[in-house]
């Protein structure tokens, strides 16, 4: 785009904050319930007894079982049909994103949400959104492309009115490098993109500083002896943060694995098998299975990993199948 046509463009694209997302405030298909808050705790891990032990709860300060403050936002979401029919026409924010795609910035990427909890929901009551588009951003360049930051903020509140929770959901939507490179001449020094770097922190900076030097190592607890990965500070069998590590050979069997379809993340090479490998030593990676057509992954598959160079900044176990 030109100058005056990117003038002309942002002109345009502005308009678009304040509008509502949802085309005004939306009611949950379904009230708070106790089964769709037993399978969010059971698939989230979290046992507390506030939201699934009615029992415990009637005797709490509350007298009652919660939704868990995190489900806010669960309990107004479309569901699979729109996921596969498409936004419909009254949605704003489906209208913002079309806009921008129509001018190439065809990429998205959730890049942070924040939500403030107010005041608890409980069994029966209904959840309402009210969305607006808040805010996009000046034209940006980042590791990903070229693009715009746009930010939602949603309130959620009960049947009374009472304000239950706030979101701001913030979207990076950009042009990714595949087409950008197609529209740019070549001279233009557009890199191609690494892969989004692990964040290294004090439990794991050891297993990506081995991994970077070629070798994969497994945690293992000093006082039991059980291995465990990805890397923590803790034995979860006898809770000793006394640990050592093993080599790994990186001998092992798929698993179990999926093909990632959509969206397609820069930096990686499609077809992308993505599978949980069981090492020979007794402890599961997730990693990519490389080297071989997609339809001969199978589970029990054997492979062999190594360590390879996958991008310009990375370096990652990537596993091969072992020539039957
Ligand atoms: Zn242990």
């Amino acid at each position: 785009m030109t100058p005056e046509e990117t003038k002309a463009f942002e002109d345009e694209l502005y308009n678009f904050v304040g509008n509502s997302v949802h085309g005004g405030p939306r009611k949950g298909h379904d009230d708070v319930n106790a089964a769709m808050i037993r399978q969010w705790c059971e698939i989230m891990g979290d046992a507390n007894p506030a939201y699934i032990d009615a029992e415990w709860a009637a005797k709490s300060t509350r007298g009652h079982t919660i939704a868990p403050p995190a489900m806010m936002y669960a309990w107004t979401q479309e569901g699979y049909k729109v996921a596969s029919v498409g936004r419909p026409e009254s949605d704003g924010q489906a209208r913002l994103v079309r806009f921008l795609a129509s001018k190439g910035f065809t990429g998205s990427l959730g890049t942070n949400v924040d939500q403030e909890y107010f005041a608890d929901a409980k069994i029966g009551d209904s959840i309402f959104e009210d969305s607006i588009i808040e805010s996009i951003s000046e034209q940006k360049t980042t590791g990903r492309g070229v693009g715009y930051f746009f930010e939602t903020f949603a309130k959620f509140t009960n049947q009374d009115g009472t304000l239950l929770g706030t979101q701001r959901f913030r979207v990076f939507q950009f042009i990714p490098p595949a087409q950008a490179e197609a529209e740019a001449p070549a001279d233009s020094g557009l890199e191609v993109p690494t892969r989004i770097q692990a964040p290294r922190g004090q439990d794991n900076k050891w297993w990506w500083d081995a991994c970077d030097e070629g070798k994969v190592l497994i945690q293992r607890c000093k006082s039991c002896q059980v291995l465990r990965h990805p890397p923590r500070p803790m034995c979860g069998e006898c809770q000793s943060t006394e640990w050592d590590s093993i080599e790994s050979t990186l001998d092992g069997e798929v698993f179990s694995f999926v093909e990632m379809h959509h969206p397609r993340v820069p930096g990686y090479q499609y077809p992308l098998i993505v599978a949980v490998i069981e090492l020979a030593e007794g402890t599961r990676i997730v990693a990519n299975v490389v080297g071989c057509d997609v339809a001969d992954v199978h589970i029990g598959m054997k492979i062999k990993g190594q360590v390879d160079q996958v991008d310009e900044k990375t370096m990652l176990p990537q596993f091969y199948p072992i020539a039957s």
